[in-house]
């Protein structure tokens, strides 16, 4: 079935069993298990007894693999265990540390507003694995080329040397230097052929510098992919796709094109994509300009996050909220610190708005973000497990009192006071929740924005 490695396999398995007791303690089998070997505490506290169950003594083996992924959302501090679980954001150990010095470090975790207890989350990182994968799935390129990639990773892309190992009858040399063995490895970038042609891309010129040792062809293609620029990073996987195309033109149909025609199909997929990606940016772009009033008797929030990536220190949180007739009555400009990623700014200024309604009394209001993932995880209403979570419960319990309010997603574009707001909450230090009159600290601004 294409698993590589079994044994990881099956730990995997038996991790998401004690995965499935942190989510579900009250279910039968947790308490069950609970009873018997963690009767003191969770999981966490079990020990191996002297004669388990064969159920019970794999789970425990896949203990250390679940807690290398866990993350502690904190609640109300009741039930956390400061000192060994990994509650600390963006830190290595995701633990606290003694500093020598004696100094102190200070750290700023987003509590939920209702007093609840302390859960497990799923760290959304994941480490190196998914970032490489979002790598592959939201580069800029052809789905077949991303699927293409996904073979090359899995090692399932039929080779001459994967077909070989299966014992299908076929020819188990490279179809361009016919000196090596085609490996997945060999075909997308030792054979001399591969490199040859990247010699016509001076921009690529990096992927000739990165030489691994040791390493699988995924960790090669991270490699190169983490080295090179977003559109650089699109022509080498165009690059390397089309050395594969070429490979199979030469079995199957006998046609063999030159290198300089290889590098002429290349340029010419590259531009053609290029062209038709802008052509359609526009097309959305057009179609999602211009924000609209709210209907007659209801109120309109726009929520904005900005995220600071080139310091890491921290964003800024905007929420305006709009009559029909388009005049602002009130809004959020605060600046937020400790935040790791643009999603949890966009989280956090969509609390804030609901917070802000919530407190002011206004409703009904049509809430809209910016950010399309965070809509639709505010739409699905659903349990959330991520690092977020607590957050999303927030927001879920204030929608719920906000009767007929909704999220609904919005071009970034469409609202040019709250588009331009989060960078003036970045570079000051406020925390202004306001309804009526526009705080004197942001006024001058405000009204620049409305008269321009
Ligand atoms: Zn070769």
């Amino acid at each position: 079935m294409g698993f590589r490695d079994l044994h990881a396999h099956n730990l995997a398995l038996l991790a998401k069993q004690g995965w499935r007791f942190l989510c579900n303690p009250t279910s039968l089998v947790a308490r069950l298990y609970g009873a018997k070997y963690f009767s003191q505490g969770d999981i966490w506290s079990s020990v191996l007894t002297s004669s388990p169950s064969a159920c019970w003594r794999g789970i425990y083996s896949s203990l250390p693999l679940l807690r290398s992924d866990i993350r502690w959302q904190v609640g109300n501090g009741a039930t956390i265990h400061a000192w060994d679980d990994p509650w600390i954001p963006r830190h290595v150990t995701f633990r606290p540390v003694i500093r020598m010095d004696g100094g102190t470090l200070w750290v700023k975790v987003y509590l939920c507003f209702p007093d609840s207890l302390g859960m497990s989350t799923w760290c959304e990182s994941g480490g190196g694995t998914s970032a490489f994968w979002k790598s592959i799935w939201f580069a800029n390129v052809p789905g077949k080329i991303k699927v293409h990639f996904w073979k090359v990773c899995s090692s399932i892309l039929p080779t001459n040397s994967q077909l070989c190992s299966r014992r299908v009858p076929i020819l188990d040399g490279c179809f361009f230097c016919n000196v090596e063995e085609e490996t997945i490895m060999h075909v997308s970038c030792e054979c001399p052929f591969v490199k040859d042609l990247l010699n016509y891309f001076p921009s690529l010129g990096i992927v000739q510098t990165l030489h691994m040792v040791h390493g699988s062809v995924r960790d090669w293609l991270a490699l190169c992919l983490g080295n090179l620029t977003k559109m650089d990073a699109s022509l080498f996987l165009i690059l390397v796709w089309f050395v594969w195309k070429e490979r199979n033109k030469r079995l199957w149909n006998g046609r063999f094109a030159s290198l300089d025609q290889l590098a002429f199909q290349v340029t010419s997929f590259y531009h053609l994509h290029m062209s038709v990606q802008a052509h359609s940016r526009r097309v959305v772009g057009r179609r999602n300009i211009q924000w609209t009033p709210p209907s007659p008797g209801w109120l309109k929030a726009n929520c904005v996050g900005i995220y600071d990536a080139s310091s890491h220190s921290g964003g800024g949180i905007v929420v305006v909220l709009k009559n029909s007739s388009g005049s602002i009555l009130g809004g959020v400009c605060s600046k937020v610190r400790w935040v790791s990623n643009l999603q949890t700014v966009e989280v956090l200024a969509c609390r804030a708005a609901c917070n802000l309604v919530d407190r002011f009394g206004l409703a009904p209001v049509a809430f809209e973000s910016d950010f399309q993932r965070v809509v639709t995880t505010i739409n699905s209403q659903g349990v959330n497990i991520s690092l977020l979570g607590r957050v999303y419960e927030d927001i879920f319990t204030m929608l719920g009192s906000l009767h007929d309010s909704y999220f609904s997603y919005i071009s970034r574009t469409a609202n040019k006071v709250a588009n331009m707001l989060p960078r003036f909450a970045l570079g000051s230090d406020f925390d202004l929740y306001w309804s009526g009159f526009v705080p004197t600290e942001i006024s001058g601004f405000i009204a620049t924005l409305c008269t321009n």
